[in-house]
């Protein structure tokens, strides 16, 4: 589990936060992220033999760089309708950067080897605050939230009450949180 912290190494705390509009002041935040276990899966990477010239006698081929694979082409995607849940699919391809040559780079797959090797894989948030006075909140409620988690970051999302004592609330983030930067 990977717990994200400030510089100091401590979880955020005693930021400010905001409940449906209310202030409170952060206890606790944290993002955890469940590692997926990915050892053994093969999987598909570029490959490092490739390379290909095209009709213009433009020369193509795979690069070391991981980051930018294929420096001479560029990848282009359109959708094309949606899949059964309702999501948007794309087809995607590359091209020749100077002539617009479509070329597809070759990929390998890979075996997995017997090495354990670990993706990011859910990620959760939760958060605990104090209330300067009692919410009318009860377990499974839905609130808005945002809090500072730095001098210029500050997170929102939405969260359900996982617990109220008094003034404390236990929150669990529902989907994705959001950052934005503040002045
Ligand atoms: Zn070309």
């Amino acid at each position: 589990m990977k717990r994200v912290t400030d510089d100091q190494g401590s979880p955020f705390t005693n930021g400010r936060a905001e409940i449906n509009g209310f202030p409170a002041v952060l206890r606790d935040f944290r993002i955890e992220v469940e590692p997926m276990d990915v050892s053994g899966l093969s999987r598909f990477v570029p490959d490092p033999a490739w390379s290909f010239t095209d009709a213009q006698h433009h020369f193509h081929a795979t690069s070391l760089e991981d980051d930018q694979p294929w420096p001479t082409l560029v990848r282009l995607t359109k959708g094309d309708g949606f899949d059964d849940d309702g999501r948007e699919t794309f087809v995607a391809w590359s091209e020749c950067k100077i002539c617009g040559e479509q070329v597809e780079p070759n990929m390998i797959e890979i075996d997995g080897g017997n090495w354990r090797r670990y993706e990011p894989g859910d990620v959760t948030w939760s958060a605990e605050v104090l209330t300067p006075f009692a919410l009318e909140l009860g377990g499974g409620d839905m609130v808005s939230f945002r809090a500072k988690i730095q001098a210029k970051t500050e997170v929102f999302g939405v969260a359900t009450v996982n617990q109220r004592t008094g003034h404390q609330l236990s929150l669990i983030g529902v989907g994705k949180i959001g950052r934005r930067s503040t002045a």
